[in-house]
């Protein structure tokens, strides 16, 4: 047995399914994990000493690659001054600064210490604020592992979800509506039946849980003009695409502006950091000064703020996205004609350092099309992509990373690497 073999079976015997998250565990690859001892750059080295060229940057916060030196000095730097006060710090103030100098709907913003905890507490406030209990959620959208959003689609599309997970209760998933995504239509006839008892709408303003795919046009726009019609709040969940797909997100990239925006990964630097923010007239119904309460022991936590702060600070000082925006069409060229080789025809869909390569021919914008993708096709070509050193995300439907750190040889590696696996993958 080798390294991870080995902790493979510790880890079994102590941690449920020996991992700390589902997706960790390769199950949609029919596989076991390896386990990763150090990352740096555009690279992870595993337990067997196996270096791999990684576009998941630890499932999006790595946006500058792992273990950038300028956010190991400021953590090195914070650590010194002490781990945690409870008390507010100097630091929390730059970073809340930060975020509402880049995030264009957000003038105020509270931090949390997951993403989870950003959709969970928005989702109260949106319901406090407008003293209304219903929410709308899309299928395949995932907003992290919160009750009333963990929430599988109902037989019709104005019926009211079910539980997408045992323990939580039916009851909890009655006030939630779940709707196909970029279905205008279904949203239009919720807001007709419910629409006075509509907290909040919450999406990915890009799904990227589910692959990767777009908002048509117009679904985004008809979203905020039904929301203002009535009085229902529009929350973006931006915790993957904030500070990824521009310094402001898809907010800035397309104009519309939400109620209520979620944050989290690249904020933390690759600590553990959420946020949530909005107008101030919302964001002050929040405790101390409001109804809605809110709290948490390490919100805020000077380590944890300053290695995102840091982060937010290169990404603004360098060229980072453009940087990236040439990586990422780099691989997609190239991925693209690997696939003419084989004479397919399949879906590609990036903006910027995101992307996701389908295994259909056919068009994706929902859940529905995404699921169309051919599954044994994605295992073989993920099994032969780590064989040549490259580690794509152990599912068909997830979304890979390109960092900043990532460099042309790197892409070209890789590209050579997808030529090796769709020999295999089609023959
Ligand atoms: C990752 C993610 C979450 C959950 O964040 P955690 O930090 O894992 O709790 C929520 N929403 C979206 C869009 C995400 O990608």
């Amino acid at each position: 047995m080798n390294q991870s073999e080995q902790l493979f079976q510790r880890a079994k015997a102590v941690i449920p399914g020996g991992v700390n998250s589902p997706v960790r565990a390769f199950k949609n690859v029919d596989g076991d994990p390896f386990f990763v001892k150090s990352a740096k750059g555009s690279r992870i080295v595993d337990a067997d000493d196996r270096s791999l060229i990684d576009y998941i940057g630890t499932w999006g916060p790595a946006i500058l690659g792992h273990a950038p030196q300028i956010v190991l000095d400021a953590v090195h730097q914070a650590v010194d001054r002490g781990l945690s006060y409870g008390t507010p710090t100097p630091v929390e103030v730059d970073m809340a600064e930060k975020i509402v100098e880049l995030v264009p709907s957000v003038e105020k913003v509270r931090m949390v210490s997951s993403g989870t905890e950003a959709t969970m507490s928005a989702i109260r406030l949106a319901r406090g604020y407008t003293v209304r209990n219903m929410i709308i959620k899309f299928i395949g959208c995932y907003h992290g592992h919160v009750d009333s959003l963990l929430v599988a689609a109902g037989s019709g599309a104005l019926t009211f979800g079910k539980p997408d997970s045992a323990g939580v209760p039916r009851e909890f998933t009655q006030l939630t509506l779940t709707l196909p995504y970029n279905d205008k239509e279904a949203v239009t006839q919720a807001f007709k039946k419910y629409g006075s008892q509509i907290a909040a709408v919450i999406l990915e303003p890009y799904p990227a849980n589910a692959g990767l795919y777009f908002p048509k046009d117009g679904f985004l726009e008809h979203l905020r003009q039904i929301t203002k019609q009535y009085d229902s709040l529009l929350i973006f969940d931006e915790v993957m695409t904030g500070f990824r797909v521009a310094p402001g997100g898809v907010q800035e990239l397309t104009g519309l502006v939400p109620d209520l925006t979620c944050m989290g990964k690249v904020i933390g630097g690759g600590l553990p950091v959420g946020a949530f923010g909005g107008k101030s007239e919302i964001m002050d119904k929040l405790s101390p000064l409001g109804p809605v309460y809110q709290a948490g022991t390490l919100s805020g936590n000077p380590v944890a703020m300053a290695a995102g702060l840091a982060q937010l600070q290169e990404l603004q000082r360098t060229d980072a996205y453009a940087h990236m925006e040439a990586m990422g069409a780099q691989l997609e060229d190239g991925i693209r004609s690997a696939l003419k080789k084989h004479q397919k025809d399949y879906t590609i869909h990036r903006v910027g350092s995101m992307f996701c390569l389908f295994f259909s021919d056919e068009p994706v914008f929902d859940l529905d099309s995404a699921m169309k993708a051919n599954k044994a096709e994605f295992k073989k070509f993920f099994w032969s992509m780590l064989e040549e050193g490259v580690y794509m995300a152990p599912s068909p439907y997830e979304t890979g990373f390109i960092s900043a750190a990532h460099s042309s040889n790197d892409i070209e590696e890789t590209i050579q690497a997808v030529h090796k696996a769709f020999d295999k993958t089609f023959n």
